[in-house]
């Protein structure tokens, strides 16, 4: 299949509209005869558009145009963030509930919908139903590099139409594989991916904003995230969730391009460190076996406490100390494991109890911690 490139450099929504229809012209994907549509974009946590953790609305917004253009009027968003995280807030900050409201389409979180069962590799599977019964799923979404599956595109990207409780399934055997499991039972017929400006380093929520001035637009999963990924000149042979996804068949591994040159977009991301993140001498160490909201857990609480006087003697400042002069180990999700290094290891979340017990780290209970939990055990520290 054809996947098609198009350089697009700004977040003005009639340049998006006109570079989309051009690349369903040039794939040759046909809008007529379809009455609804379901659009599914990245929105994983609370965040401005302009961080680039989410799929800028923007991008959303002329999708929309193209398909009432089209006659499509039933048209709704799904999404649900990250685990432990209000979805009614992300859609407010990220700007969805005023798009939505704005355009007159649905927004709905994964529990607002009516689910229905398909069965995958590993048993029954709930998603919302919508993304069966639907004429057009299109998946949009937004190009970033990731510390646990190196790119999180449009594959990683429906992660978010399961439930909290297989998304931590999904960790605990394996991510990568579970990943492409996932796509080979439910996949969209349009793919739409927003990298006018993207996200490089410490993704898929702490890394830095970056221009990449392209929309990538295509109908094969696994082809659109290898273009992707090469744009960000990561391999995607390296990638193991795509390496996967090219072994069991799921498109070529040198998909047709057209439009504009890949050679003249590509550019050199800096790519997640996949040992440990770290900020001053804060060590959260990488285990694909973690969900991503065992490490966010953290830095939420980091930034509640900073906003809360009462904090900031009993956190705030030793924080600074441990961050400036000593060292933290963070050790998070099932079979964590660490070198043997100084510093003050801190174990998070239910996973990492008996490793907490066994070796006698610091424990933060929950799944994921909330910020009270976090933030009192340095008070006890
Ligand atoms: S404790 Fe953390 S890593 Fe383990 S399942 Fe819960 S959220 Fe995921």
């Amino acid at each position: 299949m054809t996947v098609c490139i198009k350089k697009v450099c700004e977040y003005n929504i009639s340049k998006i509209q006109d570079s989309l229809s051009q690349s369903l012209e040039l794939i040759n994907f046909k809008l007529s005869h379809r009455k609804t549509a379901v659009l599914k974009p990245n929105i994983v946590m609370p965040a401005k558009p302009k961080t680039s953790v989410v799929t800028h609305p923007a991008v959303v917004e002329a999708t929309i145009n193209l398909l009432r253009n089209a006659g499509i009027e039933d048209i709704s968003i799904v999404e649900e963030p990250a685990i432990g995280l209000d979805v009614q807030e992300s859609f407010r900050v990220s700007g969805y509930t005023e798009l939505a409201n704005r355009m007159g389409v649905n927004l709905y979180g994964f529990d607002d919908i009516e689910k229905a069962e398909i069965q995958w590799k590993y048993g029954k599977l709930k998603i919302p139903k919508i993304f069966l019964d639907t004429d057009l799923y299109i998946n949009l979404p937004k190009i970033k590099t990731h510390g646990y599956t190196t790119v999180t595109l449009s594959i990683k990207n429906q992660k978010g139409l399961v439930s909290s409780q297989i998304k931590k399934y999904i960790h605990t055997i394996g991510l990568h594989v579970p990943l492409i499991e996932l796509a080979k039972v439910i996949s969209p017929h349009l793919i739409i991916m927003d990298g006018i400006y993207a996200m490089e380093g410490e993704g898929p929520t702490q890394g830095k904003s970056r221009r990449l001035n392209t929309i990538v637009v295509g109908t094969n999963q696994l082809e659109c995230d290898i273009t992707a990924s090469r744009l960000m000149g990561i391999d995607p042979c390296k990638v193991d969730h795509l390496a996967y996804g090219i072994n069991e068949g799921l498109g070529e591994a040198e998909p047709v391009i057209t439009g504009d040159s890949i050679q003249s977009l590509m550019r050199q991301f800096l790519p997640a460190n996949l040992e440990y993140g770290r900020k001053l001498n804060v060590y959260a160490w990488r285990n694909p076996a973690a969900c991503s909201m065992c490490m966010d857990s953290f830095h939420k609480a980091i930034k509640e406490a900073v906003l809360d006087p009462k904090w900031w003697l009993p956190f705030v400042s030793k924080f600074a100390w441990y961050a400036l002069f000593g060292r933290i180990n963070i050790l998070q999700g099932k079979n964590a494991s660490l070198p043997p290094l100084p510093g003050w290891n801190v174990c998070f979340g239910t996973c990492t109890k008996e490793l907490a017990k066994e070796k006698g780290f610091a424990y933060i209970p929950g799944c994921p911690p909330v910020s009270n939990d976090v933030l009192k055990s340095f008070f006890s520290a």
